[in-house]
């Protein structure tokens, strides 16, 4: 038995170490050679303005293909990247990849803004702002192209602080998004208070439209706060024409979901893109 080894030979076996954790730090491990491996990779999924059909941002959405381990979803990998610090690393390169996707979009005639699912950990660094700007810089994209997608939790510690580098974000022409609205302590203070361009109604809440009443008075509920307040909402999670249905006819403009599109790759994107330009009117950005 591992325990009664002869003096000196010590050994790493520990009794409380469960498979739960030996495979959580294996996975961790291939997590942390993903990016130099070429194993990670972002996929976009376009929004859509319900009443002209027409694909007006993208949301950037990370995609992991383990060679041991398969795909790995971003519901996985994204708290074990949260927990260990290492999102800093991994929403950095996805905040550079986007960037330059958009840019690229942009300079060749397609433009469509990029949505970018922002960590607290990231967007608490102190550098964050100042960073964010050289991204922009590097890829000479002008920043209303750019959105940021952060949950409400992110602005309950450090209030005043959050609160600074929203406004300081705003400044520069940046997008800032509410994500999963509705799911965290949400607070309508802060709409009224920050400069907020958007808010995504969480899925969990269209998912019974149209025939579940309270999932109905609620995104009701939101999208006439939005209305009031001059912010965007965007409803997550459309799978069918019933629920685009149900959110058009409560004055909802915009959705996400499986309905237009999953997360596609970048070339599957554009082709789209291109397809609609052909027809005619661009892409519009929000809010302009
Ligand atoms: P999220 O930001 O709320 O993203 C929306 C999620 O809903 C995505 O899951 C998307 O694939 C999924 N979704 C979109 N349309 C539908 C639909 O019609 N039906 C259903 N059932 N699902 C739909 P995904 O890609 O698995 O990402 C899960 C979460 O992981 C994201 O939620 C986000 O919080 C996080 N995440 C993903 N990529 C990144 C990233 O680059 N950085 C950070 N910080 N978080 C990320
Ligand atoms: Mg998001
Ligand atoms: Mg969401
Ligand atoms: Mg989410």
């Amino acid at each position: 038995r591992v325990k009664e080894r002869g003096r000196g030979n010590f050994s790493f076996y520990q009794p409380q170490m469960s498979a739960g954790l030996l495979s959580r730090m294996k996975l961790e491990h291939a997590m942390r050679q993903a990016l130099d491996k070429g194993h990670m990779a972002i996929y976009y999924q376009p929004q859509v303005h319900i009443e002209t059909d027409r694909i007006v941002a993208a949301e950037a959405l990370m995609r992991w293909t383990d060679p041991e381990f398969g795909v790995v979803s971003p519901a996985v990998f994204i708290p074990l990247a949260e927990e260990s610090g290492y999102i800093v690393t991994l929403g950095a390169w996805v905040l550079e990849q986007s960037v330059q996707e958009a840019a690229r979009w942009y300079f060749q005639g397609t433009p469509l803004k990029v949505s970018v699912n922002v960590s607290a950990l990231e967007f608490r660094q102190p550098d964050f702002v100042e960073r964010l700007l050289q991204v922009l810089q590097r890829n000479a994209l002008p920043a209303q192209w750019l959105e940021l997608e952060l949950t409400e939790s992110i602005l309950l510690t450090d209030a005043q602080e959050m609160a600074l580098r929203v406004r300081q974000i705003a400044e520069l022409g940046v997008g800032l998004v509410i994500d999963d609205f509705g799911t965290g302590y949400s607070s309508m203070a802060y709409l009224k208070k920050l400069p907020i361009s958007k808010i995504k109604v969480d899925q969990s809440f269209v998912r019974g439209l149209p025939e579940d009443e309270e999932d109905r008075a609620i995104v009701a509920a939101v999208i006439s706060i939005g209305q009031a307040l001059g912010v965007e909402v965007v409803a997550e999670g459309v799978e069918t024409g019933e629920q685009c249905a149900a959110i058009y006819n409560m004055r909802g403009s915009y959705f996400q979901g499986y309905l237009c599109a999953p997360a596609l790759p970048p070339e599957q994107l554009l082709q789209r893109l291109k397809a609609q330009h052909e027809q005619g009117v661009g892409a519009v950005a929000y809010s302009q």
